[in-house]
């Protein structure tokens, strides 16, 4: 059999989720919550089923919760998106973003991601045929770096995927950012695809700058978002896509046959729970509580902290640690991490194409405050 991705192996989250697993180490690793969603939510979820919703719902979505997405994004970011044509609900933002790229981009097209990126982009790219030219964000800061990114762009360039709030940095693109970016797109017929799954996460007063707010790059944008993140829900899957009607339409194309539609109870409960804003406005101080909590507690330690502006990550370099593994690399650090110490975390260089190894680690806070405290004290041995 001749591998479609001969490079590609065991994502890094499931390899650190099953080694925190079989170790008992706390899993700071793979970002999910450690503790349970709003039981209203499972409630409206049964309500659905209870009352009869449970046969395929229409293929874009439950018009319901379409209607529920575009009010709230129309609220925040000040775009209405038509619910009939222009907004999708998927299995989760990693159907979307593989749905958009195989939708978009014909073999031979050049994609630009931005590294370090979350790992399904260059794998979705390279199934479509596509051609991937990687830009580094800058390194230390991992801000975007227009010049090389004006730079990387050529006449076969036809999307570039943006993540914002970033994983695994924490950063969170600026209105500037967006703005240099419309400037070096504005003349090309370039598509962007906007990752946002962590929107509703964002730090110390910033506000979250979709590319829905920027006319000029809404107009070429498709945006994915996802539940999972914003309801504390992952293993739900359910995610949507914003897109002008012409681009939608591809995607939908795709999608269709792709999954054809995302289960129906599920898109009920969500939509009678969207109807609140309550949740996904609060979300952001709930976080920035778990994210000081545990900046503080890192700060007694010898890990170095990086800045967290938004995303449930937090990222640290370990090279002045007091034990002699601070001089292994990334992956093996991580590793004795989980097995020798009781806490697992995720490589940094599994973000980057060439393994690039920078003594930085990824820990997920997204857990509760006694987890947490848990992984502190195992930390601040070291
Ligand atoms: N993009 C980014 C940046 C993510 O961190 C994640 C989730 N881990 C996804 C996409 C996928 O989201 P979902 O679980 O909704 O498929
Ligand atoms: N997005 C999550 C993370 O970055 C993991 C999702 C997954 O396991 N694919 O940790």
């Amino acid at each position: 059999l001749t591998s479609r991705l001969p490079h590609v192996g065991t994502t890094i989250f499931t390899v650190m989720s099953t080694l925190a697993q079989e170790t008992g180490a706390v899993n700071l690793g793979q970002g999910f919550p450690d503790f349970d969603c709003d039981p209203r939510l499972p409630q409206a979820v049964t309500a659905a089923m209870q009352a009869g919703h449970n046969q395929y719902p229409p293929m874009a979505g439950v018009p319901a919760l379409r209607e529920g997405i575009a009010r709230k994004v129309e609220a925040l970011y000040g775009r209405r998106y038509d619910p009939g044509t222009e907004i999708t609900v998927t299995a989760g933002a990693t159907q979307a973003i593989l749905t958009a790229i195989l939708a978009l981009v014909h073999p031979g097209d050049e994609v630009i991601v931005l590294e370090p990126c979350y790992d399904s982009y260059v794998p979705n790219i390279e199934l479509a045929g596509g051609t991937v030219v990687r830009v580094p964000l800058v390194p230390g800061t991992f801000r975007p770096d227009f010049d090389r990114l004006a730079a990387a762009l050529s006449p076969r360039t036809r999307a570039i995927l943006i993540n914002t709030p970033h994983n695994p940095s924490g950063t969170v693109w600026g209105a500037g950012d967006l703005q240099r970016l419309y400037d070096l797109v504005a003349s090309t017929d370039v598509w962007l695809i906007g990752d946002e799954v962590y929107e509703h996460m964002v730090y110390d007063g910033q506000t979250h700058q979709s590319l829905a707010t920027h006319p000029g790059l809404a107009a070429r944008a498709l945006i994915v978002s996802s539940f999972g993140k914003t309801y504390h829900v992952t293993g739900w899957k359910v995610g949507y896509v914003l897109a002008p009607a012409a681009m939608m339409a591809e995607f939908r194309k795709v999608h269709q046959f792709n999954v054809f539609t995302v289960n129906t109870p599920m898109q009920h409960g969500l939509a009678a729970y969207l109807a609140d804003p309550a949740p996904y406005l609060g979300l952001s101080a709930f976080y920035q509580a778990k994210r000081d909590r545990f900046r503080a507690g890192l700060a007694r330690t010898r890990f170095r902290l990086l800045p967290c502006e938004g995303t449930y990550f937090q990222c640290v370099d370990y090279s002045a640690l007091a034990v002699p593994e601070r001089d292994l690399p990334e992956a093996a650090f991580c590793e004795w991490l989980t097995r020798e110490v009781g806490v697992a975390a995720i490589p940094l260089s599994a973000f980057y194409g060439d393994g690039f190894d920078q003594r930085v680690v990824r820990f997920c806070f997204a857990k509760r405050d006694a987890t947490l405290d848990t992984a502190l004290e195992r930390l601040a041995r070291l």
